[in-house]
């Protein structure tokens, strides 16, 4: 038994505290991590809004760095002594179609770490070794804990969005998602044109490299005129109405993938997704690839993170703060 410091959300929609409280050992397929890190992501909001958890107290986190201590039965995804990272997607079943094609976050009977199972917001974790990633020892900690869930999700919806060098990616949401995901493209030679309600988000993605930036009222017209429209277009904004902004910025046979979520609805005219040969699909966290892909790119420095750093005992004021969408950049609390 050990006694560990974490973030704890107390009830369903009750208080978020930092608790001293005991960990058990790592039973057969699961690590004990010795955390350094842990990325703060709007899922974490989500779930402290929940009406019913399956595991309370609970522990929330869920993009985790952090160095293995101790091995349960049956472990060899990872040795005492590596560092890992820790995502939102804790286990699948093994047995589903998902799980033996390779898509094991779509698996109905998967774990989540920070929701269905405790989470990495704590000095040391108890996870599922399963999804476990190895990272390089050179990447600081605090940069690489984003890369967990938002670096992760970018990648994944890039490598559905399938665009080319040359091509034209339109970003909708320049947020922590948003702009990891243009790094990624515009490292691969695609051409960014963001689409965003705040002129500070536009800005900050001009001074970061995308090649054209819109207002949503304006973006049909500028990306049809300046890009020939996009051939692809992802939506990381949890807004409804981003969509079909998007959905107007394609060209015929582009692709609209969907990340952000929301539980609103959007209206589709299917006359322009059936004549333009449209397809519209969702895109969640991403695949073991996708991950590996991710921490690759970070270990060359060609794509980082901005982050902002804080203590544990912050963790709860940081979830309120970006509950009222007022943290700029990762917040990400170091150990
Ligand atoms: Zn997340
Ligand atoms: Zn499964």
């Amino acid at each position: 038994m050990h006694s560990a410091t974490a973030v704890c959300l107390a009830a369903p929609r009750g208080p978020v505290e930092v608790r001293r409280l005991d960990i058990a050992d790592p039973g057969p397929g699961e690590l004990r991590v010795r955390i350094e890190a842990c990325g703060i992501c709007h899922s974490d909001v989500m779930i402290t809004g929940l009406e019913k958890l399956p595991l309370t107290p609970l522990i929330l986190g869920h993009e985790g760095i952090g160095i293995v201590e101790a091995l349960g039965e049956g472990v060899t995804q990872a040795a005492i002594g590596d560092r890992v990272g820790i995502t939102y997607f804790g286990a699948g079943c093994g047995q589903c179609h998902a799980c033996q094609s390779g898509h094991a976050r779509y698996c109905a009977k998967q774990s989540n770490h920070g929701y269905t199972r405790h989470g990495a917001l704590t000095t040391q974790a108890i996870v599922a070794a399963q999804n476990i990633i190895r990272v390089p020892s050179n990447l600081n900690p605090a940069e690489a804990a984003p890369l967990c869930c938002a670096g992760w999700t970018a990648m994944g919806a890039l490598n559905e969005a399938n665009v080319q060098p040359g091509q034209w990616l339109v970003i909708a949401g320049f947020g922590g998602l948003g702009h990891l995901a243009a790094a990624y493209a515009k490292a691969r030679g695609v051409h960014v044109a963001v689409i965003d309600t705040n002129q500070d988000k536009l800005d900050f993605a001009k001074a970061q490299g995308a090649d054209l930036v819109t207002l949503p009222d304006a973006a049909r017209k500028t990306i049809q005129k300046e890009a020939g429209g996009a051939h692809a277009a992802i939506v990381f904004t949890a807004s409804a109405a981003a969509a079909p902004t998007a959905l107007s910025t394609l060209q015929r046979r582009g692709s609209l993938i969907l990340v952000g979520l929301t539980t609103d609805t959007f209206p589709v005219s299917m006359t322009e997704i059936v004549l333009k040969g449209i397809r519209i699909q969702g895109s969640y966290l991403g695949t073991r690839q996708d991950l590996e892909q991710v921490f690759a790119i970070a270990a060359e420095g060609k794509v980082k993170p901005h982050i902002t750093t804080h203590t544990l005992a912050e963790a709860p004021s940081l979830i309120q703060k970006l509950s009222r969408g007022e943290q700029t950049g990762r917040a990400v609390v170091k150990l």
